[in-house]
């Protein structure tokens, strides 16, 4: 596809403006823990067996501002599997690898309105995966990885998400095993896209790779410097280190906009006005960009995988805390004559 603006221009409109101060951050996150932390609807997952014992009750929020600040309540420093949240951080690798171009031509950046793990978005749209935050795409977008060896594939993706973190992730390897006995859906899936020539590399080896990319254990807190990262032009607010280009964040989030929240990703976006990107094991994490990121966890999900006391705080605290992107009010320059 030829585009008709050209990185530059794009680059010189960004989203401007701050969180609140920092008491009024702490404030807010408090009174969202305190609203939700009693609902408790839901049902955890447990098509990963490892993922069923986790506890319902440990709700943790943190929010990361681009200036450095970090606030946490609750279980902010609970570890979890990252799950479908890496596919996000694992797209920006691939970006700032591969380029823009190259793999929005292999993967594809629009929403497939089924489920994340479905086979039939793959075969109703001629083998193509669609968008990277479906498993379909995800595995396209870790079948780019570069690596001589696996294990070489698995050291880039390790060292990338621990960047993004600003600190070493480790794999849950009980999570890792327990996947990787029962996800003959997600091996499917990449044989498929074999077929249809999709794939970069092998199957089962690009399979592997994404499971074990998904049970890389994070907190809150680490999903909201993650997130930060993408807030702040792709530098790590807290570590200052660069982890990708800024290009490559705008085009993250874009795709986080279309499907991050799977098929309730417009519902959410009219309700939290933001990108975001959920997984299974009950992480959300959302970007202002410009200003910074909000992540929350709590087991408990709704019928599209997504979790309830993290949707449900996420609406309130973009409200509360001004991030909703689509938000405007008149310009302060109109006169009252000017305005009928
Ligand atoms: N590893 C999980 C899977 O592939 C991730 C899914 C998710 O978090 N939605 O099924």
């Amino acid at each position: 596809m030829t585009r008709d603006v050209d990185d530059q221009h794009v680059l010189a409109a960004v989203s401007t403006g701050r969180l609140p101060r920092f008491g009024r951050v702490e404030e807010l996150l408090a009174d969202a823990h305190a609203r939700y932390r009693d609902d408790d609807s839901g049902v955890v997952a447990d098509y990963i067996p490892a993922l069923a014992s986790a506890d319902r009750a440990l709700f943790g929020l943190s929010v990361v501002d681009v200036d450095g600040s970090v606030h946490v309540v609750g279980d902010a420093d609970h570890e979890f599997s990252v799950q479908s949240i890496s596919k996000a951080f694992v797209y920006a690798l691939a970006l700032e690898e591969h380029g823009h171009d190259a793999v929005r031509e292999a993967v594809g950046v629009n929403a497939t309105g089924l489920p994340f793990n479905s086979v039939m978005a793959v075969e109703l749209n001629d083998g193509s995966p669609m968008n990277p935050m479906v498993n379909a795409g995800a595995i396209a977008v870790t079948a780019l990885v570069p690596g001589a060896s696996p294990a070489a594939r698995w050291q880039y993706l390790h060292d990338g998400l621990s960047a993004f973190a600003g600190r070493p992730l480790a794999l849950d390897v009980e999570v890792y095993e327990s996947e990787a006995a029962s996800n003959q859906r997600n091996r499917a899936i990449a044989r498929l896209l074999e077929s249809y020539g999709r794939l970069a590399r092998d199957p089962l080896e690009t399979t592997d790779l994404y499971t074990q990319q998904c049970a890389l254990r994070v907190s809150a807190r680490d999903l909201a410097v993650m997130g930060a990262t993408l807030a702040d032009g792709g530098i790590n607010p807290v570590t200052h280190e660069r982890v990708v280009d800024a290009s490559v964040c705008r085009h993250v989030l874009a795709a986080l906009a279309a499907s991050g929240l799977y098929e309730r990703s417009g519902e959410w976006l009219d309700d939290v006005g933001m990108p975001g990107k959920s997984g299974v094991s009950g992480g959300i994490v959302t970007v202002a960009p410009g200003k910074g990121a909000l992540a929350t966890y709590s087991a408990p999900l709704d019928d599209a995988g997504n979790s309830v006391r993290g949707v449900r705080a996420t609406r309130f605290l973009s409200a509360e805390l001004g991030l909703n992107l689509f938000a405007s009010r008149p310009d302060a320059t109109h006169d009252r004559e000017d305005v009928r």
